[in-house]
């Protein structure tokens, strides 16, 4: 059997792949098992924040993995420990608990809510209001806090305590405002929901009645930290300050990382035993996680992510056939005639591997392409909306 048919045969069929099998890649640049070229616009979902096999991320990774590749969080690490006062120093957050995705983080950052507002309030204070049309992963509690109800299905009893309230909307925020509630969760830009960039008033305002009222501000930077939109966390365009933040798929640069950060009020909300996971803080992730942030956390690179993606934008949309275009530094969403999942394929066919969100053709490139391959990326889209 091939990659294909065995997939098929022995993997859950929980994703609709392209028909694609990768076998290698450097930087923007992927080729498949005949040794097809393509040019990767997705990061495999924002992950590759460094493009693939980064040469300074893989020395950190594999040097790390020779020294020692793992132990338990009943030891102290450098690699932990080392990430941790980086993204301490860069947000002005107290500290960090380590997971492994962005559903675990998220869980987490839920977890650390509910118990700070047990603390002081009681257990009855435990509702945390999300947006519509969010997303916050796939496990039992996040697919309840994810605010759409094709998520809300199969997997009953759901956690309780989730409220959604519509994205840009105060008067529906306030609305969902009262004793009970603990927190509010949120993307600043919603990133499945579609590249959803929220408006800055709301965001402010939000953030406002939280302090207020000592409702949590929990900020899912899974998919728009690291860089991704320009800023190396995307509440800086906002300028908010999360008690929560969670960052997760573009920090490890390509491992496997889900980071919980919280501020000062809530830093010593956990005690030992009230959350743990087995692979949490292992150091050959860290240490790509280090790596990562030695090169994306200056100015001068969020810069260019910036600037690149506004170069990205004009050029898509002088494209025929694309209609509008969502985007904040290298986080886009292009809206186009057309079937965008249809669309998404034939590009792939052609060469470029893009995915999409909701209705739209979705880019989040490695934040290290350059003017050129984003060029081929547009004349490569824009061959294939031609064809359609
Ligand atoms: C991807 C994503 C998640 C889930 O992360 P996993 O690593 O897949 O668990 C959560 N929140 C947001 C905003 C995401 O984009």
């Amino acid at each position: 059997m091939n990659t294909k048919e065995k997939d098929l045969q022995y993997i859950m069929h929980t994703y609709g792949r392209y028909d694609v099998a990768l076998k290698s890649g450097k930087g923007v640049v992927a080729y498949d098992e005949d040794g097809k070229r393509y040019l990767d616009v997705s990061s495999g979902i924002g992950v590759n924040s460094l493009g693939y096999c980064d040469d300074g991320w893989l020395q950190a990774i594999t040097a790390q993995a020779g020294t020692i590749q793992h132990m338990s969080n009943y030891f102290y690490s450098k690699q932990a420990s080392d990430l941790a006062e980086t993204l301490c120093k860069l947000t002005g957050l107290a500290k960090v608990c380590f997971g492994n995705s962005g559903a675990e983080a998220n869980e987490c950052a839920i977890k650390i809510a509910r118990k700070y507002s047990f603390d002081r309030y009681g257990a009855d204070r435990n509702v945390i209001i999300t947006l519509q049309n969010s997303f916050h992963g796939r496990t039992v509690t996040t697919l309840s806090a994810t605010g759409q109800d094709v998520f809300h299905n199969y997997f009953f009893p759901f956690t309780e305590g989730f409220k959604y309230a519509e994205p840009n909307n105060l008067d529906d925020f306030k609305n969902h405002i009262d004793e009970s509630v603990c927190a509010v969760m949120l993307e600043v830009v919603q990133g499945e929901g579609g590249v959803n960039i929220l408006d800055k008033d709301y965001v402010q305002t939000v953030a406002a009645l939280c302090e207020k009222n000592d409702i949590l501000l929990i900020v899912d930077e899974v998919q728009t930290g690291v860089g991704r939109t320009g800023k190396l966390f995307a509440h800086e365009h906002y300028g908010i300050k999360p008690d929560l933040m969670t960052v997760a798929k573009g920090l490890g640069g390509g491992l496997p990382i889900g980071v919980c950060l919280c501020g000062d009020k809530l830093k010593d909300v956990m005690s030992p035993s009230t959350h743990g996971t087995t692979f949490g803080a292992n150091p050959v992730v860290c240490a790509g996680a280090n790596y990562v942030l030695s090169r994306v956390a200056n100015d001068a690179f969020l810069d260019e992510v910036e600037a690149k993606g506004a170069y990205l934008e004009k050029k898509l949309l002088a494209l025929d056939g694309v209609k509008s275009v969502n985007r904040l530094g290298l986080m886009v969403g292009i809206e186009i005639d057309g079937d965008a999942h249809d669309i998404a394929a034939k590009c792939v066919a052609n060469g470029l591997l893009i995915i999409t969100a909701k209705d739209l053709l979705r880019m989040l490139p490695p934040l290290i392409i350059t003017t050129d391959e984003l060029d081929e990326a547009v004349s490569i889209l824009e061959k294939t909306l031609k064809e359609n």
